[in-house]
């Protein structure tokens, strides 16, 4: 039986589904990509758009190309990207081995061209269909007396079986568009059900001719007015069928301010919120324990130490739920700071908890406030694993009598059967592993404690206004007094005997070194197993003499543990780890730091795990040893990378700077926002239209108003805010059920 969708409610934002040539099949894959009503059809903007201006017939790329050869003087159009529309005619795989290239001859009705690639054959064959229409961008070039185009760009702009009306006929409709023709990003799953570029294309236009699109603006008109903005529908047009380029950068402007301002206001509102709804504890900051503790430290706190300290304890005083980002490099001393503002706490007759990434983290942390506390009377206790142990059941009575004041732990300290009697801190260690959503569920457990959101991974400002844009931000920008900076070097595998030569030189002085290996999961076997292959190799040939040990997130934790134990009593030389090391451990005698297969690290990971050394005040090593000479062009192994020679420039920037916040621009920069924390986990918004790091301007701007906007109505209930509202709600909704399916 047909189901017959009942029409669109006013005001709301209809499925994708109400729009012809749209049935159940195509709807599931663009569901896939995000895409559910008509408003995030609008929203899937164009990849890049092929100027019009630049389209030519093959006959006259013949004549361009001449022109650059040098046979005719006229000074004529450009031949650089000069772009044609052409059918594929054929194609093959030419040579073999490295030698091998794919050649793909394309026609119009004036001629035919070559298009070639050297490399990735087996890619490309798998890219064409013979009887489609692709759009060739490129520079024409002469081999012999065939006219082609070496690594084009290519777009497809309709295959042979559309159903809608004849190839020419597509070609002629583009030509009449304005002078700028949209390429929608295509993938697999879309070319499957013909919701490639072309099709895309054909969706949207009918989509902005028929009346459905005219979604209201939520927009209010004062903001659109003050920022010069666009009204939506206009947008929406310049961006899917632009006028001009002039009108394209406009309407693009619009949606994407449209984008962070939605999000800033989610943000914006989620604080108030949590403001106004949950009061917090206010805490007396008059704290013997928290002075008696730093008094009795072997060192002076930072200048930076004492600010942030302050900062925190301020918030801690009032009586709105603390909501602080803590950030400072490796090595700036959070750890310290924290716990002043736990005894705080722990003062005033709460609990306070230290949650950790993982367990080996958890027990250090744990080692180290008892360390820092020294005889002081706080009972601190380290709550791990799930085993159903005698020591865990007195542990979680002690937690829920109250008489433990400080309980370490991973993220199972907020699971089923961990009751707090009496829970007012929390802090978090490295919290972008956890993800923005757990932060919203930690809240719901019980009162409104303070929440202290400590990271080492410097965040641009970028970033941390999108990610953690609803919490205050207190940066340690200062390390303690008397750290060198470490040394970083770049070897290449056929250098290592002169690495191990300065390990024993090292390990000779009474020092102790760190191997990293790469198991970028820990969950991956052949990584694993590679690392132990490793392991074994180092302990039996190369420092048979030495001793070495082998540290993976696998093993059982009371070997971690021990293992651990035995690195900071200076009982291993040479500790082998994977990045289970990464953040956080501390064992100032540790002095040298070699990271294998470097190459495959991003930047922000390797200053994370360089930062293991260099935290006494003896001189540091860190070598980045990158694997398979990246100077070698067959090298198959990181292709792309090798080849254009970004490793050995990505890992220089390590050499450079000691910087972490220059670091993580750096390598934002490089990787794109999406990437930089690993996963879809890490609770970053993906923009359709925005770049964070382009539109900064703009995202400032947009949380500006934002919080303008909830600072005058943080119910969102003036006239002029419903349709806002409404909007929020659903995006809310379906960015929810996004991370619960994730
Ligand atoms: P991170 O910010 O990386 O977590 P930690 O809190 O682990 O840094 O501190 C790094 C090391 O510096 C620890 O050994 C700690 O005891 C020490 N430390 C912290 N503050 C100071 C200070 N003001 N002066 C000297 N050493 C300090
Ligand atoms: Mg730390």
């Amino acid at each position: 039986m047909k189901q017959v969708p009942s029409p669109p409610r006013q005001n709301a934002d209809p499925s994708v589904q109400y729009l012809k040539g749209i049935g159940p099949v195509r709807a599931a894959v663009l569901a896939q990509q995000g895409i559910h009503s008509l408003r995030d059809l609008l929203f899937y903007v164009p990849r890049r758009y092929l100027d019009r201006s630049q389209i030519v017939t093959i006959s006259r790329l013949r004549e361009l190309a001449s022109i650059v050869k040098g046979e005719k003087l006229e000074p004529a159009q450009s031949a650089n990207n000069c772009t044609v529309l052409a059918e594929v005619r054929s194609f093959r795989t030419v040579g073999y081995g490295r030698k091998a290239r794919f050649v793909l001859v394309a026609a119009d009705q004036t001629g035919s061209l070559q298009c070639v690639w050297f490399g990735g054959v087996q890619y490309w064959k798998t890219r064409f269909q013979i009887g489609e229409t692709i759009a060739v961008s490129g520079t024409p070039s002469f081999y012999g007396q065939v006219l082609q185009i070496v690594h084009p760009e290519t777009d497809q702009i309709s295959t042979r079986s559309d159903e809608e009306g004849p190839d020419s006929g597509e070609i002629a409709g583009l030509m009449n568009t304005g002078g700028l023709v949209p390429i929608y990003p295509s993938g697999r799953e879309l070319d499957r059900v013909g919701l490639h570029s072309g099709g895309m294309r054909r969706i949207i236009h009918s989509l902005i001719s028929s009346n459905l699109y005219r979604l209201q603006d939520v927009i209010p008109e004062s903001i659109r007015t003050k920022r010069n903005l666009l009204r939506f529908d206009r947008a929406v047009r310049q961006v899917h069928r632009p006028d001009s380029p002039e009108g394209l950068h406009q309407g693009l402007e619009r949606m994407k301010y449209e984008e962070l301002f939605l999000f800033q206001l989610m943000l914006a509102r989620q604080r108030a919120r949590m403001r106004s709804e949950s009061t917090g504890i206010a805490f007396s900051i008059r704290s013997r324990l928290a002075r008696e503790m730093v008094n009795s430290l072997p060192f002076k706190l930072t200048e930076a130490q004492v600010r942030v300290i302050n900062e925190i304890t301020a918030d801690m005083e009032s009586e709105q739920p603390l909501s602080r980002l803590l950030q400072g490099d490796v090595g700036s001393g959070k750890t310290v700071v924290a716990l002043a503002a736990m005894l705080i706490a722990v003062d005033n007759g709460f609990q306070a908890s230290l949650m950790a990434p993982t367990e080996l983290l958890a027990e250090q942390h744990y080692r180290t406030l008892v360390s820092f506390l020294g005889s002081l009377d706080v009972n601190v206790r380290l709550l791990t694993g799930k085993k159903r142990t005698r020591l865990r059941r007195d542990i979680l009575e002690d937690v829920s009598r109250g008489s433990a004041n400080i309980v370490v732990g991973t993220h199972a300290l907020f699971e089923e059967g961990v009751e707090f009697a009496r829970l007012g801190f929390i802090v978090i260690d490295e919290q972008h592993r956890f993800g923005v959503m757990q932060r919203a569920r930690l809240l719901q457990k019980g009162v409104s404690p303070d929440v202290l959101v400590m990271t080492a991974t410097p965040i641009p400002r970028t970033l941390s206004l999108t990610v953690y844009g609803d919490l205050d931000v207190s940066v340690i920008d200062q390390l303690p007094r008397g750290r060198k900076p470490i040394e970083t070097i770049l070897r290449f595998d056929h250098q290592k005997e002169e690495v191990y030569k300065l390990t024993r030189t090292m390990v000779g002085s009474g020092r102790q070194a760190y191997y990293v290996y790469p198991v970028i999961e820990e969950s991956e076997k052949t990584d694993l197993k590679a690392a132990v292959v490793h392991f074994e190799e180092m302990k039996q040939k190369v420092f048979p003499d030495l001793r070495v040990a082998l540290l993976h997130g696998r093993l059982p934790s009371e070997e971690k543990e021990q293992v651990m134990r035995r690195f900071i009593g200076g009982e291993i030389d040479i500790l082998v780890a994977t990045t289970v090391i990464e953040v956080g451990i501390d064992v100032p005698n540790a002095t040298l730091m070699v990271i294998e297969n470097a190459e495959r690290f991003g930047l922000s990971q390797l200053h994370q795990l360089r930062g293991r050394v260099g935290r006494g005040s003896d001189h540091s090593i860190c070598v980045l040893l990158a694997g398979r000479n990246t100077g070698n062009p067959t090298d198959r192994l990181f292709p792309a990378e090798t080849r254009s020679g970004t490793a050995e420039k990505r890992l220089n920037v390590l050499t450079s700077y000691n910087d972490g916040f220059r670091i993580a621009e750096v390598d934002l920069e490089m990787r794109g926002p999406g990437d930089y924390f690993g996963t879809r986990q890490s609770g970053i918004p993906l923009f359709r239209v925005a770049d964070l790091l382009a539109d900064r301007e703009l995202l400032e701007c947009a949380r500006h108003d934002a919080f303008d906007l909830i600072a005058a109505d943080p119910r969102l209930e003036l006239p002029d805010h419903r349709m806002l509202a409404d909007q929020l709600e659903r995006s809310m909704a379906h960015s929810a059920s996004v991370v619960t399916t994730a």
